[in-house]
């Protein structure tokens, strides 16, 4: 079976070939456009209305790569 995933804005599935793959490069998104970068993707369809708001929400891509803001080791 052909790999689907989740676009992370629309939930909306579909095949991994059909969807922008974006990995973290030093906290920024960037294009996996060849899909073979090592680490968590997260996938946004290729469409207009979608890769806007995958750019303007950070939250949408923050939460699908798991870039929560870690709580900072307390200095003492
Ligand atoms: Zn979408």
């Amino acid at each position: 079976m052909p790999p689907v995933r989740t676009c992370c804005v629309c939930r909306n599935k579909a095949l991994k070939s059909t969807l922008y793959r974006f990995v973290l490069e030093n906290g920024n998104p960037v294009q996996d456009a060849r899909q073979d970068k090592v680490g968590r993707g997260a996938y946004c369809c290729k469409n207009e209305k979608c890769l806007v708001a995958f750019v303007n929400q950070q939250k949408r891509w923050k939460r699908a790569l798991r870039v929560e803001k870690k709580p900072l080791a307390r200095q003492s």
